[in-house]
């Protein structure tokens, strides 16, 4: 039997947790947390991923501040802005949007937001520390996708682990997780890429594939073993003939995979949700850490 990972139910449960033990902070007189975004232009998918940031902030009890930069800021204003964040004892995270225009040198915006508050785990030395097993701040889509592994009790250790993917906020720290010495973790990981030759064979030894390539339903049934567990992390829109005119496709054929697989997450309500859960939970724990509260 087919088990859905609801990422959708879960995160709700684990947001409300938030949400009580911020409403008990407040209550013994603690100011809220508080979590800074920064968006550079107007690209439509990180406006939305921003606003839905600060409605998940507004939900829990988080104050959220949201710097909106144009389209022409220069890097050294951008550091600037960041650095006088680093600054603010009120700020408990910061994130800065990314994709970033191409004319700003990501790995350097990142590399200034200060360890102490990056909440998406972007910087080298949160990178660093979890390469090494040390505690950080894991960033959200992995971290996201570890809790949901967790709550439903998957089995992980010593299991063939494919993560379809190698980029720096999925593909690269999953792989380090999965092949950490923890629960979850203990997988025997493999990580593919575009130049991965036999990629279908590699998918079909796996106990656990994990896709975030962003290429629409491209994990057929034919890839997958029979009670494999399936994670899919891709988002991408796809025309439809909807209000919309589009739809969210993630990485995997769900309907002709879902059959084979003991655990899978739907696109949209797997692995999206718990990627908004991360962040308000990286904030909260670098909120605590501040404030000396255990
Ligand atoms: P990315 O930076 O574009 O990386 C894609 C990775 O997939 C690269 O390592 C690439 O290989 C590999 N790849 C591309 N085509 C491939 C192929 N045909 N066979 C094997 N590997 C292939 O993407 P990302 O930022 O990791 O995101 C991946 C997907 O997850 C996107 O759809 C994104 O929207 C989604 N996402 C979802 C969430 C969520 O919360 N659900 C969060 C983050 C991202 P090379 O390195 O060789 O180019």
């Amino acid at each position: 039997m087919t088990t859905i990972l609801n990422g959708k139910e879960l995160a709700k449960e684990l947001r409300n947790e938030i949400k009580l033990e911020v409403a008990a902070l407040l209550e013994q007189g603690h100011r809220p947390p508080h979590l800074a975004a920064i968006l550079v232009g107007t690209d439509g998918a990180s406006m939305t991923y921003v606003n839905s940031k600060e409605r998940d902030c507004e939900f829990v009890g988080f104050k959220s501040t949201v710097l909106r930069l144009d389209e022409s800021e220069t890097e050294e204003g951008l550091i600037d802005k960041i650095e006088a964040i680093n600054n603010d004892p009120d700020i408990d995270g910061l994130i800065v949007q990314l994709p970033l225009p191409s004319h700003i040198n990501s790995d350097r915006i990142t590399d200034t937001i200060s360890p102490d508050i990056d909440v998406d785990g972007f910087h080298t030395i949160s990178v660093g520390k979890l390469a090494k097993g040390m505690d950080t701040y894991v960033s959200a889509t992995p971290f996201g996708i570890i809790k949901l592994l967790e709550s439903y009790k998957v089995d992980t250790s010593g299991k063939h682990c494919v993560v379809i993917g190698r980029s720096n906020i999925v593909g690269r720290p999953m792989s380090i997780l999965m092949s950490a010495n923890s629960y979850p973790g203990n997988s025997t990981v493999t990580i593919c890429h575009s130049r991965t030759s036999n990629l279908k064979e590699i998918c079909k030894s796996a106990d656990i594939i994990i896709a975030a390539l962003g290429k629409p339903e491209f994990v057929s049934a034919d890839m997958v073993k029979e009670g494999a567990t399936v994670i899919d992390v891709g988002i991408t829109r796809v025309p439809a003939d909807n209000e919309k005119g589009y739809r969210l496709a993630g990485d995997v054929d769900f309907d002709a995979v879902k059959d084979k697989a003991e655990f899978i997450t739907p696109v949209p309500g797997g692995v999206g949700p718990m990627t908004r859960y991360g962040l308000l939970y990286n904030t909260l724990k670098s909120y605590k850490i501040k404030a000396g509260i255990k």
